[in-house]
């Protein structure tokens, strides 16, 4: 079987089309076996961390994108849950107000890109420059077009000043989304998350679509790939996103630092 992040990335430069990816794919996998292999990711992916830690020489940013209700609150805290809290920083980006507002787009992103040997975990991202910015039309389309080469070009320059970038659209169906909202109304502990302005955007559903289609096609690079987890599942979207962030951290090849020292020759009383 081929590993899920060759079969869930976005070939760059290629034209993927949402309408054959089914959200409710699991890639053959089965639930039981998927959270005992969850499992042992996050064990795995606590050591990775780590020996990036350790290293601190190069960081990961993890991008989620993906419509309401598609789970990206739930993969950071089923994903992420083994790591160590020092090494990781979580980002979420809300509609920009003050200082955001007077700056260019990517600044409030740069600003939270991850320093040297830790995970950074973007919570929307400067994707929504591209996405909900179109979509409702917050800026003219002769700003938000110039903006998948520019932030092709910005990840470039982050990839060559040693950040790995991984993104993922997490991808629901419909009515995915409409048995997500209805829990959030029967179950009064998910009353909170309920918000009517979601309810509002799921009449842009076929306008997002055809966004995140652009964003995918045209932002997909081998230096930030996109991969889009089909995300109906749970199980399957932790499963997927815990395989391809070890996939990535494995192949960076981390080690230990040389010690500054030569340590038998230390001694002390
Ligand atoms: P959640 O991410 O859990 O849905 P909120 O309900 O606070 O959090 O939603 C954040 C909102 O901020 C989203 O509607 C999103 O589209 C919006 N947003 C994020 N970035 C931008 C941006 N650059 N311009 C306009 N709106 C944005």
């Amino acid at each position: 079987m081929k590993h899920l992040a060759h079969e869930l990335i976005v070939s760059p430069g290629g034209k993927v089309k949402l309408a054959d990816i089914d959200p409710a794919d699991t890639h053959g996998a089965t639930k039981a076996r998927a959270d005992l292999k969850l499992k042992k990711n996050c064990e795995r992916l606590s050591v990775l961390q780590y020996l990036l830690y350790a290293e601190a020489k190069r960081a990961l940013l993890v991008v989620l994108q993906g419509i309401d209700a598609g789970g990206k609150d739930g993969t950071i805290k089923h994903v992420m849950t083994g790591m160590n809290p020092q090494g990781v920083d979580v980002t979420a980006f809300k509609v920009p107000e003050g200082a955001e507002k007077r700056h260019d787009y990517l600044w409030r992103v740069h600003k939270a890109v991850p320093e040297s040997g830790k995970i950074g975990i973007f919570n929307r991202s400067h994707y929504e420059d591209v996405l909900v910015v179109r979509v409702h039309g917050l800026a003219p389309k002769s700003v938000w077009s110039k903006r998948y080469d520019q932030i092709n070009d910005f990840e470039r320059m982050l990839a060559e000043n040693d950040v790995r970038i991984i993104k993922f659209l997490l991808y629901i169906s419909k009515d995915e989304q409409a048995k997500r909202f209805r829990e959030r109304l029967d179950d009064k502990s998910k009353n909170w998350k309920f918000s009517q302005s979601d309810v509002k955007e799921r009449e842009y559903w076929d306008q997002y679509i055809e966004a995140y289609q652009e964003m995918l096609r045209k932002c997909s690079t081998s230096d930030a790939p996109w991969y889009v987890i089909p995300a109906n599942k749970k199980w399957f979207r932790n499963l997927a996103v815990s395989e391809i962030m070890l996939h990535t951290l494995e192949s960076m090849d981390l080690k230990f630092p040389k010690p500054t020292a030569d340590l038998k020759e230390i001694t002390f009383e």
